[in-house]
């Protein structure tokens, strides 16, 4: 298997020219720094509502270098987070806050179908599955509360045998299906955001790392290495980079995912009966898995290794040991797949806030969204329309979320945050081979895998 430095999604797609890195000091009305989905929705819901805006975009790469243009490209609304959601925030809110995200993923479609044939956006149920014992049934108080919502048709559960007919594996178990999911290529879909905020007019820099953010009186100072954007407000859609930010660096931490993608396997799709449903395990740190355009399976984990805040190991990129272990799960799971039909391999960051949903609001000029964890395709639409808003000082349906401005309790300091998340991790891994085998879970593994919920943070998914 090749490690791939930009994931397969990328390389899928022609190459094109870079913009070019900021090489003066510019002045403009918003400065945003990040050209992935976050970044790019934001100048493109500013450019479309004010064409007037100066609207500049910082990245330190190129877009889509992070996790929007390497991600497994499911897209998700929250029906099936109502429980979690109606703990956080009451049941009003927490429908309010899945409607809001239902709309969004709608508005994707129509966007991509409008200005994204690169993007494949394709209407694609998702199923959530058990691989062992202590997963079945894990759906059923989210499938009772959106029935109570009177959604019972978006999120429902599925019998054994319903499962083995969308794919036909000896690993699967129940499990529940999201009728309204979708699929992206990943890549395809930073790509059309980018044409699509350059036609609007906004000025976009590749290559352009911001070094340093000055919120003052007057406004908002960027500096990259080769020029500085003066501006009135900045916003910043950094994703797991925020950590670097000192106000913010309590508010989140750093995991990884890892992909591997096979080659075309039209065979092996077809004794397993699969047509397209993408799939998800319910472990503790899941397995994702889909079909891309020309029949190859792409399969994913979110078991990769943690990283301190402020650091930027290379393992959150490329993990030899994390994609190989990838690599069997998607063997384990597909047996008609060899491991010599396993291609390539390639991972990326999460952003995990302590209640796994994003979190957007304001320094002084700066506005800010991050926390996605793992979650973003389908939610970083709903966050550019948000940050837009804040932007624009305009009060609507969408800044009065409860993602807008909530003070959640932050994750201890980053060294301790790192050590806990990475034992959490290793203990973690070990109840899930257990219940995959079949070997039981013994009881101080399950309820020290529980400690941090109990604590009232969410552990990676
Ligand atoms: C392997 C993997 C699989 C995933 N699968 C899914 C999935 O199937 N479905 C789903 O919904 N979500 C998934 N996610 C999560 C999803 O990809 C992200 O939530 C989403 O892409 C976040 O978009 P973003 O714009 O916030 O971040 P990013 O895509 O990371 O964009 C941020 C950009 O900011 C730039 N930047 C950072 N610091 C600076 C700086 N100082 N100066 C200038 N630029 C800077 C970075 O280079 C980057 O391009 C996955 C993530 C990974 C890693």
């Amino acid at each position: 298997m090749r490690h791939s430095a930009v994931g397969h999604w990328m390389e899928a797609l022609p190459p094109v020219p870079l913009q070019p890195a900021l090489a003066e000091d510019v002045t403009a009305d918003v400065v945003i720094v990040g050209g992935g989905y976050l970044g790019l929705w934001t100048a493109h819901e500013l450019a479309a509502r004010d064409p007037s805006l100066q609207v500049v975009v910082l990245e330190a790469e190129h877009c889509g270098f992070g996790p929007s243009g390497r991600n497994g490209g499911f897209a998700n609304h929250y029906w099936d987070r109502l429980p979690s959601m109606t703990a956080l925030f009451g049941r009003e809110q927490a429908i309010r806050l899945a409607e809001a995200a239902g709309g969004a993923l709608r508005r994707l479609g129509a966007w991509c179908a409008e200005h994204a044939p690169d993007a494949e956006f394709a209407w694609t149920p998702q199923v959530e599955v058990a691989t062992g014992p202590l997963q079945d049934g894990e759906w059923q108080e989210a499938v009772d509360a959106v029935a109570a919502a009177g959604h019972g048709d978006t999120y429902r559960a599925l019998a054994p045998e319903e499962v083995q007919r969308i794919c036909r594996t000896p690993a699967f178990r129940g499990g529940a299906i999201e009728r309204d999911a979708a699929t992206v290529q990943p890549a395809g879909l930073v790509r059309a955001l980018r044409r699509r905020v350059l036609e609007l007019g906004v000025r976009l820099h590749e290559r352009s790392p911001v070094r340093a953010l000055d919120d003052g009186d007057a406004g908002v100072v960027v500096t990259t290495p080769g020029g500085r954007v003066r501006a009135r407000r900045a916003v910043l859609a950094m994703n797991w980079r925020t950590g670097s930010v000192k106000p913010l660096r309590r508010k989140l931490t750093v995991a990884s995912s890892h992909v591997v993608a096979t080659r075309p396997v039209p065979d092996a799709l077809k004794a397993l009966g699969w047509h397209g449903h993408a799939i998800c395990d319910l472990r503790a740190m899941l397995h994702y898995t889909r079909l891309t355009s020309d029949a190859r399976i792409v399969f994913g984990w979110g078991g990769g290794r943690p990283a301190m805040n402020g650091r930027r190991p290379r393992h959150l990129f490329d993990d030899s040991v994390v994609q190989a272990r990838t690599a069997a799960a998607l063997c384990r799971f597909f047996p008609e797949v060899s491991p010599a039909d396993v291609e390539v391999g390639w991972g990326g960051p999460i952003d995990v806030s302590a209640d796994h949903l994003p979190h957007y609001g304001q320094l002084r000029s700066t506005f800010y969204g991050f926390g996605f964890t793992g979650n973003g395709v389908a939610p970083s639409r709903l966050g550019g329309e948000i940050l837009a808003a804040m932007v624009l000082d305009e009060r609507s349906d969408t800044t009065t979320l409860p993602l807008v401005g909530r003070e959640r309790r932050g994750f201890p300091p980053a060294l301790p945050t790192y050590a806990g998340g990475s034992i959490l991790r290793e203990l973690m891994v070990a109840l899930d081979e257990r219940d995959e085998q079949r070997r039981g879970v013994p009881m101080p593994l399950r309820l020290a895998v529980g400690v941090p919920r109990r604590l009232g943070f969410h552990v990676p998914r």
